[in-house]
């Protein structure tokens, strides 16, 4: 048997796996015999580009059953790392016909990929996003450049309304264009258009940015970013993060421990290009009630935190079980290759997302705190994917800090 055979008995077998009657017509024609025991298939068989592997493991087909597939040696996120700019391209070239074919599923999630694993700019595939009313998610539309940006404002003032998702695509460009657009709005908004100012706010920040009173853009993440090691790259203490510690503080509200969701040691110099307020910086949350309710704690320089007494108790949360919060404690390094700050921006790419720094990978809608005291946006500082620490945890704590007045924040999502 030829190579070419062999693969398309393999595809053969691959597309129709699952569905009997076909299944055994497909194999006549190919000449393979009956297929009465399920039997391991490997869709890879005789593929060596990544484009072409990439391009069926995110196909589409009808009886595919995953189950009895060989799986390939590399994950999905691996490959599109390792793709090649000219790699890049054809891989985009064929998200465009799927989306002109109506896959727009498969579409989004290779362009997605695109723009967060390889760091690669769609703008040459905006125009046709567009035409098709393709806004979400707005992380298409990252470094789109001000022509697309331009656009989207002409579109939003024609259409005399805002529109959630083109909205926050314009935040998502970044431009000069989008800023001052968002600017001119909010200063436009009446004191009758509060819904006005929070679509706006909600809008950019999806894309990680806001408006300041003064007018000004501030970014609420910061840009240097690193993912978590089990071992260490480099034999740095000053790298290492200890999470997951608990306190000996109590809860006043379910009386459980409080827990140190993570411990960043003063020193590393990966710290510093993080510009954080505080050189030591803790970050606590009750792993039972942080899960209800955003939790604030007041921190010292010394990295020392306790309760902030106007934490607002919900009125329906639920008593405490037994093994409620009951995790692990661990130690990470921060890893030796910065991330690129958008590289989990979606956590669905099977990447591991617990990070310090970057763009956070919300589960839900973006939701950066406000700070009770200066009623300020909260900085992003850090997020910790609870499953990858314990496999019965679940769900993703996101940490931020107030500098000014010395006080952390935590927000739990999960999906
Ligand atoms: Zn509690
Ligand atoms: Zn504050």
């Amino acid at each position: 048997m030829d190579e070419q055979e062999r693969l398309d008995r393999a595809r053969i077998r691959a597309y129709y796996f699952g569905d009997k009657p076909n299944a055994d017509k497909a194999m006549r024609i190919a000449g393979v015999g009956h297929l009465s025991d399920p039997v391991e298939v490997d869709p890879y068989a005789g593929l060596s580009d990544p484009v072409d592997i990439l391009i069926t493991m995110m196909g589409r087909m009808p009886y595919r059953s995953a189950a009895h597939e060989v799986p390939y040696p590399l994950s999905r996120a691996d490959l599109f790392k390792r793709l090649t700019p000219g790699a890049q391209t054809r891989m985009k070239q064929h998200a465009m016909r799927q989306l002109e074919q109506g896959d727009d599923a498969v579409a989004i999630e290779i362009l997605v990929s695109l723009v967060c694993l390889c760091g690669a700019s769609l703008a040459d595939c905006l125009p046709a996003l567009m035409q098709k009313d393709v806004y979400f998610p707005g992380i298409l539309y990252r470094n789109a450049g001000s022509a697309v940006a331009r656009c989207l404002v002409d579109d939003i003032e024609l259409s005399g309304g805002y529109q959630g998702a083109k909205l926050a695509a314009l935040a998502w460009t970044g431009t000069e264009e989008a800023v001052s657009a968002f600017r001119r709005w909010r200063a436009e908004a009446s004191e009758n258009e509060v819904w006005r100012v929070i679509e706006l706010k909600t809008a950019s920040h999806a894309a990680g940015w806001e408006i300041t009173s003064e007018g000004e853009r501030r970014d609420l993440f910061d840009m240097a970013c690193f993912g978590l090691n089990e071992g260490m790259d480099a034999a740095k203490e000053n790298d290492v993060v200890k999470l997951l510690a608990e306190s000996d503080a109590v809860c006043p509200w379910c009386s459980g421990k409080l827990m140190t969701l993570l411990d960043l040691i003063p020193g590393s110099e990966k710290l510093g290009s993080l510009a954080l307020e505080t050189n030591r910086l803790r970050v606590a949350t009750c792993m039972h009630c942080g899960c209800y309710e955003d939790l604030y704690m007041d921190i010292s320089s010394t990295g020392d935190y306790c309760w902030y007494p106007g934490n607002r108790k919900p009125d329906d949360l639920p008593p405490r079980g037994d093994g409620d919060g009951a995790v692990a404690p661990a130690t990470r390094f921060l890893s030796d290759r910065r991330r690129d700050a958008y590289e989990a921006a979606d956590w669905t790419l099977g990447i591991s997302v617990s990070q310090i720094g970057g763009f956070p990978s919300w589960v839900q809608d973006a939701r950066y705190p406000a700070c009770p005291t200066c009623r300020g946006t909260m900085k992003f500082v850090a997020q910790v994917d609870l499953g990858e620490f314990d496999r019965l945890a679940q769900g993703m704590f996101y940490t931020f800090s107030c500098g000014s007045c010395c006080r952390t924040a935590t927000v739990y999502q999960q999906s």
